[in-house]
């Protein structure tokens, strides 16, 4: 229990609120903070140090200096290499626990709930796992003292903590290898917090996100591709902490950390060659297994009508072929 609440104290702290703002949510590492500087990128030769994985270097960027406001300048993290993630005993699927599960909490109107389904069938492809729904809950699960009107906004919001733990943790099956809840409706995780984006328990491997935030979809085809992209996104970056991944500080990533709304907007939705390498060793990917999950991103980003997603795809599949 004990070292529950050390990873719950640890993400509470990346979602350090100041005045109005809320910090995109982000799961902290918990190591020892150093600061990043250039001079850890030498050290990207001996984790890149299969074939395949440096084929893919042209179509990559190096991490961007932070700006003042951005995640590295307040949390200036070392980093994980592939060899600190092999030796981290990090959480893997295996043949007993390999299922992804998504709940959807509240009321999701249609455009809302086509988002939700598109994300789950984006997350399936990009962790070549399977991912199931479980029977939708509706609001009234969450107690009463666990909701409550913001005084100054008036938003409607409920409470991360009790549904983490009353909820989401007694409803993990036992062939989970996480369980992720969307919820329509705003968070907030407890006294002195104006609202969250989300929050998870990886010790648990539990989490829960809102889209209250993510714009609202009827507004215009692009707000709704917005709204998908960012759905996508969180849900994709926090899955990648529950296989123990840590951010990224090596380049432009989705595993990068984000402290603000358009740090996260501006983080791409795919895995530099460092992180995929991890997750291809979590997976047990070999080549051919890594070139079909390009090609099966290409083709769902070229469904939904992201270009440069497809054309990225596209591109590391000639690179490599
Ligand atoms: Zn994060
Ligand atoms: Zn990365």
């Amino acid at each position: 229990m004990r070292l529950r609440y050390l990873f719950y104290f640890l993400i509470i702290v990346a979602l350090l609120i100041i005045s109005d703002q809320a910090a995109f949510f982000d799961a902290q590492s918990g190591m020892t903070l150093k600061k990043n500087t250039s001079q850890s990128l030498p050290a990207l030769s001996p984790q890149l140090s299969s074939k395949l994985f440096e084929k893919m270097l042209p179509r990559h960027e190096v991490k961007k200096d932070p700006g003042p406001y951005d995640w590295l300048a307040h949390h200036p993290e070392p980093g994980q290499t592939f060899k600190q993630y092999i030796l981290s005993n990090p959480s893997v699927p295996d043949e007993n626990q390999k299922i992804i599960y998504i709940v959807r909490l509240g009321d999701f109107d249609q455009k809302r709930d086509e988002i939700i389904s598109k994300t789950a069938t984006m997350v399936g492809a990009f962790y070549q796992l399977p991912v199931k729904f479980l029977k939708s809950l509706s609001l009234s699960v969450v107690p009463e003292d666990a909701r409550r009107i913001h005084p100054q906004t008036g938003d409607k919001q409920i409470l991360t903590r009790t549904v983490i733990e009353d909820i989401l943790i007694p409803l993990m099956p036992r062939d989970a290898f996480c369980l992720i809840a969307f919820t329509s409706s705003d968070l907030w995780p407890g006294e002195g917090w104006n609202f969250v984006f989300g929050e998870a328990s990886l010790y648990d491997r539990v989490g829960i996100w809102s889209i209250y935030r993510n714009g609202d979809p009827h507004e215009s085809p692009e707000a709704y591709d917005l709204c998908l992209m960012r759905t996508i996104k969180t849900g994709l970056h926090e899955i990648g902490h529950m296989f123990s991944m840590m951010h990224c500080v090596y380049f432009e990533c989705l595993m990068n950390g984000s402290n603000h709304r358009k740090e996260s907007d501006e983080r791409p939705v795919w895995l530099c060659p460092v992180c995929l390498r991890k997750l291809s060793w979590a997976l047990k990917m070999d080549e051919e297994e890594i070139l079909s999950r390009f090609a099966d991103m290409m083709h769902l980003f070229e469904n939904n009508g992201f270009s440069d997603e497809s054309g990225f795809y596209h591109e590391i599949l000639g690179h490599l072929n």
